[in-house]
């Protein structure tokens, strides 16, 4: 009963996936459990990983790695169809992506990169995408920090919409970003901006991005100061809007091709809820000002 379903009346597709329904839930647990899969030491726990940064080369599926990227066990897609992968962002039980160290970051922000390529490389029938959920009001099951990766046995149309955007010659990210003195701006470093977008996709969302155009993360980025910003960013929402659950996903070209694309990464403060009007229109109500959130992201 997966698989991948087209609505004739506006093309918009949907996945079915079954199995997502017997995934086991811990993020409403005050405490960590100590049989979290995602923890060193657990690795039985978790299929067998097809990636994993090992500085003491142990053999995959034991302990000694600092990411780990293994099948998702409850995938939204079959994998007869696609790929669900999930990147464990460090061996700790850490729940909060702002409590890594920059170093830890930029080892997993490496990872989402290397396996984004990978898919990009080896299924080029599909269509990758990075994002990470982080507290229950944003859709993570399980605590442990994780980023999921998933290769689309279609393009998704909002996607593709922005690729063409890029590759018309008019480049939104350069049009919407800020500078210092901007009432959207958040904050600056290494060549990397922070600032809310004129046109946010949900209320609280921080947009982080190059002052330089790059297609898409690869292995000559700067994964060591993409994380510093991001770990300020981080820091910064949880001060200004008490730590609410997190989505974060990259927006870039497809690993290998240009078309005039300029990554991002959108962090998604889930301050709200979405509604009958968002759900049933697309439109989204955002309940504070661009200009007011960048205001408080600053103090
Ligand atoms: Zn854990």
């Amino acid at each position: 009963m997966s698989g991948v379903r087209r609505d004739p009346l506006t093309g918009r597709r949907i996945l079915i996936a079954p199995s997502r329904a017997s995934r086991p839930h811990d993020v409403h647990d005050a405490m960590p459990r100590v049989d979290c899969p995602f923890c060193e030491g657990c690795e039985e726990a978790t299929p067998p990983e097809t990636d994993a940064v090992r500085p003491g080369g142990e053999p995959p599926d034991s302990p000694g790695w600092t990411v780990r990227v293994v099948p998702n066990k409850f995938p939204v897609i079959d994998p007869a169809d696609g790929v669900h992968e999930v990147a464990v962002n460090t061996p700790r039980h850490v729940t909060d992506l702002v409590e890594l160290r920059t170093d830890e970051m930029a080892s997993a922000l490496a990872m989402w990169a290397r396996r984004l390529a990978v898919i990009a490389e080896d299924r080029r029938d599909l269509y990758p995408f990075c994002f990470l959920n982080q507290g229950a009001a944003a859709g993570a099951s399980l605590q442990h920090t994780h980023a999921q990766i998933v290769g689309l046995p279609f393009a998704p149309p909002r996607l593709v919409a922005r690729e063409k955007a890029f590759a018309d010659g008019a480049n939104p990210v350069v049009v919407d970003m800020v500078d210092v003195d901007h009432p959207r701006f958040v904050t600056a470093a290494d060549g990397l901006v922070a600032w809310v977008p004129e046109v946010p996709p949900l209320t609280g969302t921080v947009r982080i991005a190059a002052r330089e155009r790059a297609p898409s993360w690869d292995a000559g980025s700067e994964f060591g100061a993409i994380a510093g910003i991001l770990l300020e960013v981080l820091a910064r929402i949880d001060h200004a809007f008490d730590a609410p659950a997190i989505n974060l996903w990259l927006n870039q070209a497809r690993p290998g091709s240009d078309g005039g694309y300029h990554w991002h990464l959108d962090v998604i403060s889930r301050l709200g809820t979405l509604a009958g009007l968002e759900l049933g229109t697309g439109v989204i109500a955002v309940a504070m000002s661009p200009e007011a959130a960048a205001e408080r992201l600053r103090l």
